[in-house]
């Protein structure tokens, strides 16, 4: 090493975090999608959302959702503690801002599970830190498929969200990066990608300038 220490050392490259937005139908694989980058990359961090939507066997307030009543949620609203917020399914979602605005200051990513609506919204108040991220079935038999297996739902349910699955997927123009989940380590591996790429964006790393500065000082 010279004398005086790497580039590096003196003028640190840190990253500025980015907002990865994971969109999709249900029954995509969306979430074992974020499952799977949040166990492998500690540099990520699930944005937990707010819902009025009743709590499925098996999930975990505070982990999957915070589980809180239409008063609480408008509470939320008027005092904008939500980043966005929108209706889907008859039932409304939020995006709380607080934990969002401090990973971000630590230079922490953030994921999020929202639809469309959500991501329009975030658009309008953060475009430079947005990744947006569509994931399509590989085919609409698998979608039903994947939608009947899951089996939580009734029947009802899961018809509804076939149908209303169509008008998602027409969003997918709204998107960064689109991808075909015909197989979900593949997926996996595509979003790793985009994360990384999208890390090494100039923009993404603050003190570029005085890092090259340095080197070239020598
Ligand atoms: P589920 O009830 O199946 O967990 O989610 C239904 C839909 O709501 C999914 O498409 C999911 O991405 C979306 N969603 C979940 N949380 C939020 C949120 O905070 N904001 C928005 N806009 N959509 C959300």
């Amino acid at each position: 090493m010279a004398l005086g220490g790497s580039s590096d050392d003196i003028y640190p490259i840190r990253r500025r975090g980015l907002m990865l937005v994971l969109s999709s139908p249900s029954g995509a694989g969306k979430s074992t999608i974020s499952r799977a980058i949040l166990e492998s990359d500690l540099d990520i961090a699930m944005s937990v959302s707010v819902t009025t939507r009743p709590k499925r066997p098996g999930e975990i307030e505070g982990k999957h959702y915070h589980f809180i009543d239409k008063t609480e949620f408008d509470l939320m609203v008027n005092r904008g503690q939500l980043l966005e917020h929108a209706k889907v399914f008859d039932n409304y979602y939020g995006t709380p801002r607080g934990p969002v605005m401090a990973a971000l200051q630590e230079g922490r990513d953030v994921l999020f599970d929202i639809d469309w609506q959500g991501t329009q919204q975030l658009e309008e108040s953060a475009l430079e830190d947005l990744v947006r991220v569509f994931i399509l079935p590989p085919s609409s038999h698998e979608l039903e498929r994947r939608l009947t297996k899951r089996a939580q739902d009734s029947a009802e349910v899961i018809a509804s969200r076939m149908a209303k699955a169509a008008d998602e997927m027409s969003h997918y123009t709204e998107y960064d990066w689109v991808i075909v989940n015909r197989d979900i380590d593949e997926s996996v591996e595509n979003v790793r990608s985009i994360l990384t790429s999208e890390r090494l964006k100039r923009k993404r790393q603050v003190g570029l300038g005085e890092f090259v500065k340095g080197l070239r000082a020598g």
